[in-house]
């Protein structure tokens, strides 16, 4: 089927067993995809699983970010970061020039902004670095003093205080990977390559962060 504009991307959500309460809150990934006329690699559908063991427990405002987490992992943040040219695996280095830029004005920091390496299959190369597996602080901190370690694109779930936050970071990044607005639920256009099916989804775990009393 050929489309001239893309105007939905479908995603299948369940709640399953995945690994018991703790470890993994949810995978998500893309299971179809479509260039667009800059070639970039769109998805068109995705897949969504939350763990049952966890979802329960968690709050509401938590279990929204749980869902917008996934749902970014559905529409490219991670899965189709290499594809579209803005991330080597292994590198550490997001090289969007968008979220570069915010990496640089709302973080203060110098360079591209940090993959996670660490937390195995599913959790590294596919979320923003965080350090000693989301147990502490990263130091880095956004202008209203908020850390990296808050974030919703993270690798681990902060189960403190705080609820996660969208930075502008993270919308950058989309823009970096075919986005045109800053809504990181905006709809992309794909040209007329058509709906290619890929061979696997490609899936990214959350898993739970260390609460400070299990340190
Ligand atoms: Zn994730």
């Amino acid at each position: 089927m050929l489309n001239s504009q893309l105007t939905t991307v479908s995603i299948n959500a369940s709640v399953v067993p995945i690994d018991m309460a703790g470890g993994i809150l949810g995978q998500a990934g893309y299971t179809a995809f479509a260039f667009d006329q800059s070639g970039f690699k769109l998805a068109t559908n995705g897949t969504m699983e939350f763990d049952s063991a966890d979802f329960v427990s968690l709050t509401a405002a938590q279990r929204e970010a749980l869902v917008l987490h996934e749902m970014a992992h559905v529409l490219g943040f991670g899965t189709l970061w290499t594809d579209n040219g803005v991330y080597l695996n292994e590198s550490g280095e997001f090289t969007g020039a968008n979220a570069t830029a915010a990496w640089q004005s709302e973080f203060g920091q110098n360079g591209t902004p940090d993959v996670e390496l660490a937390g195995g299959p599913g959790t590294a190369n596919g979320h923003w670095n965080e350090f000693d597996n989301g147990a502490g602080l990263t130091g880095i901190t956004d202008g209203l003093g908020r850390d990296m370690t808050f974030e919703l694109m993270t690798g681990w779930l902060n189960v403190g205080p705080e609820d996660p936050f969208i930075s502008e970071l993270t919308l950058a990044s989309f823009r970096d990977i075919g986005f045109t607005t800053a809504n990181a639920t905006a709809v992309p256009e794909p040209g007329t390559g058509g709906v290619l099916v890929a061979g696997l989804a490609v899936g990214m775990g959350w898993r739970r962060r260390r609460s400070l009393a299990e340190k």
